[in-house]
């Protein structure tokens, strides 16, 4: 029985997500003004450790994990939300997790407090060089980092970088389907686009998704594709991106964001998670104001995780 194993199903809905994550409507002039109701889709609030779009692609995968690999072996950088919900949930399912890290020079560096946190969950940190980084899908270079862990491949459930996989982007088919009937148009942040790609395929016909990239490259779009076709068998959908607001590219910003950001907080009294859901809500605001969406619409933003804690985990 898969249920008895550390992380079959018992154990993953002990864990007790909050599903389907709340939506909530805010009153935003700037939305008001042009006849939009604004609401956020709350995914922040699914589980204090695994928040968000982490919990709905991380947990298909560790669906897999049940049939017998035992350690969880996966990959970001120094910085990776991913990084450290992958940690989290080794730590509460007992799974034992590897995470490789992009930047040799870091294993001489004090941990930061993003790696900190991983390392005190129980992951083990593997720092590799930036072209081995690359080169990380290809099996002979893989195979060489997991026997660098004392590892055999098989042993492992390789999680992509960001969690991005078929799996994972079924996983977020359900954000989708939690809001059929209840949104026109829903932006979120994209960073490998697996949370886009689930997303579209879930919602229902007439709605549409806007994906802001948070990374400078214009590579996106074949990537959501290249994920849905490998997760539904095709493009699916309506969906398209908005490259405008990564604010200078991953951890980058710049003062129009840093002052939206502020100032969202001081309207509304909720901080946003600055690396993406600011960089969306920002998008989605300025795309209210240009009149892009027509009066009596339904505008929802996808709050895809939250802030760090003031005390820094
Ligand atoms: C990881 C993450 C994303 C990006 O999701 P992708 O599926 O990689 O596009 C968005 N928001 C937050 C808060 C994240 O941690």
């Amino acid at each position: 029985m898969t249920s008895d194993l550390p992380c079959g199903p018992a154990a993953l809905a002990a864990l007790d997500p909050r599903l389907p994550s709340p939506l909530e409507e805010l009153r935003d002039e700037r939305f008001a003004r042009r006849g939009l109701r604004l609401l956020l889709k709350r995914d922040d609030l699914i589980h204090p450790e695994l928040p968000g779009n982490k919990w709905r692609k991380l947990e298909p995968n560790l669906g897999a994990a049940a049939s017998g690999r035992h350690t969880l072996f996966t990959f970001g950088g120094a910085y990776s939300n991913h990084l450290r919900a992958t940690a989290a949930a080794g730590r509460l399912l007992g799974l034992a997790t590897v995470g490789v890290v992009r930047g040799e020079e870091l294993a001489d560096r004090p941990l930061n407090p993003s790696l900190a946190r991983c390392a005190a969950d129980g992951m083990r940190l593997l720092f590799v060089d930036r072209a081995t980084y690359r080169r990380k899908a290809e099996p002979e270079v893989l195979a060489r980092v997991t026997a660098q862990a004392g590892l055999a491949a098989d042993d492992c459930l390789v999680v992509p970088e960001g969690g991005s996989n078929a799996a994972a982007a079924r996983g977020c088919a359900g954000l989708g389907q939690e809001l059929r009937g209840a949104a026109d148009v829903v932006g979120v942040a994209c960073g490998t686009g697996g949370t886009l790609a689930g997303l579209a395929a879930g919602l229902a016909e007439g709605q549409r998704a806007v994906g802001f990239p948070v990374l400078k490259g214009g590579f996106l779009e074949a990537e959501v594709e290249r994920l849905q076709t490998e997760a539904f068998g095709g493009r699916r959908g309506d969906w398209h991106l908005d490259d405008r607001f990564h604010g200078g590219g991953y951890a980058r910003t710049n003062p129009e964001l840093t002052a939206f950001a502020e100032d969202f907080t001081a309207r509304h009294g909720l901080p946003l998670e600055r690396l993406y859901v600011a960089k969306a809500l920002h998008g989605l605001t300025t795309l209210a104001e240009e009149g892009a969406f027509a009066r009596g619409m339904t505008v929802v933003a996808v709050v895809t995780g939250a802030p760090p804690s003031p005390s820094g985990v």
